[in-house]
């Protein structure tokens, strides 16, 4: 009877494993086929200038309107579309759409992030220049977002490449600053003219006055080294006063502006009195 017993559980074991393989599977193709289906959603969320109150940029967050289970965020195709490739597809389309829409704008910068498989094309600086000539997107308009995980990977070979790409004016920042092994050696090496501060460590900024001199040093430190310093994930008001009084200058968060459809979010780019008015969900007190 045990061995029998043993039997069912390993058949059950075995046919949850199986579903899971043929769902992952589905999920693959339907992926694949996304990008010329035409599923694919570009959606915005603002940088603010604290200095000023409007909006600086733009980041780009690519969406999937799954035909089977609706709108999908990142977290929920990321991963897949870098284990199958198929994140070069996306990020090729992001691309070009975030050129397009921008180019529309007057002069906020779009910032698009870009995965390691991404970045390792041989004619990715071919591509950006493809989108921003077809376009007339100005390249200083142009941010390519990395996170620092994928910039330490080889610094002379991530070097290089962005140096490339530097060269057409488009400019480069590290994302999600301070969650990879971060060695304050390859700000030396590696060319970046943007530092973005994880929202790890703004939150739970209010209540915490070490974490309050450690952001208030990175700021600093990116200050001093002559980049454009953004603090990500602003959830409260609480924090986005701390990070005034820090000397941040640029902010980004639900607190500012959720992400959102680019047909809907864009012309926040164009009318900084909206953001005033709070459109985005800026408070009446703000700076
Ligand atoms: P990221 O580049 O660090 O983008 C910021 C993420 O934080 C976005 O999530 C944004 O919606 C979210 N966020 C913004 N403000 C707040 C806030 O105040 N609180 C909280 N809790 N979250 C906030 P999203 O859109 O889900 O994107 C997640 C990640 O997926 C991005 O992180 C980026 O690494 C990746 N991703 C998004 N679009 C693309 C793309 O086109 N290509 C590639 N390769 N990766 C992308
Ligand atoms: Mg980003
Ligand atoms: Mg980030
Ligand atoms: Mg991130």
């Amino acid at each position: 009877a045990a061995k029998a017993k043993g039997k069912g559980c390993y058949q059950v074991f075995e046919s949850r494993m199986h579903e899971e393989l043929l769902d992952r599977l589905d999920s693959e193709s339907r992926l694949r086929d996304a990008v010329h289906r035409g599923e694919l959603r570009l959606h915005v969320q603002p940088v603010v200038d604290l200095a000023g109150g409007g909006v600086a940029g733009m980041e780009a967050l690519v969406r999937w309107a799954d035909p089977e289970r609706g709108l999908q965020q990142p977290g929920a195709f990321i991963p897949l579309a870098e284990e199958t490739g198929l994140i070069a597809e996306i990020d090729r389309w992001v691309l070009f759409e975030a050129c397009r829409a921008a180019a529309d704008w007057p002069d906020t910068w779009v910032s698009v992030n870009l995965s390691a498989a991404t970045l390792d094309l041989p004619d990715l600086t071919d591509r950006v220049a493809y989108a921003l000539s077809t376009t007339g997107l100005s390249p200083r308009r142009l941010v390519l977002e990395l996170t620092e995980t994928v910039l330490m990977r080889d610094v002379t070979v991530t070097s290089a490449r962005l140096e490339e790409l530097r060269e057409l004016g488009v400019r480069i920042a590290i994302d999600d600053f301070g969650t990879g092994y971060s060695s304050l050696g390859y700000l030396r090496d590696i060319p970046v003219d943007v530092l973005k501060v994880d929202r790890s460590f703004i939150d739970g900024l209010a209540g915490n006055a070490r974490q309050q001199q450690l952001v208030s040093a990175v700021i600093q430190l990116g200050h001093t080294l002559g980049l454009k310093v953004v603090t990500e994930g602003v959830e409260t008001a609480d924090q986005l006063r701390l990070l005034t009084r820090m000397g941040a200058r640029y902010a980004q968060g639900y607190h500012l502006g959720r992400p959102g459809p680019v047909e809907e979010q864009g012309q926040l780019s164009t009318n900084t009195a909206t953001v005033r008015a709070g459109t985005v969900n800026v408070p009446d007190d703000f700076v």
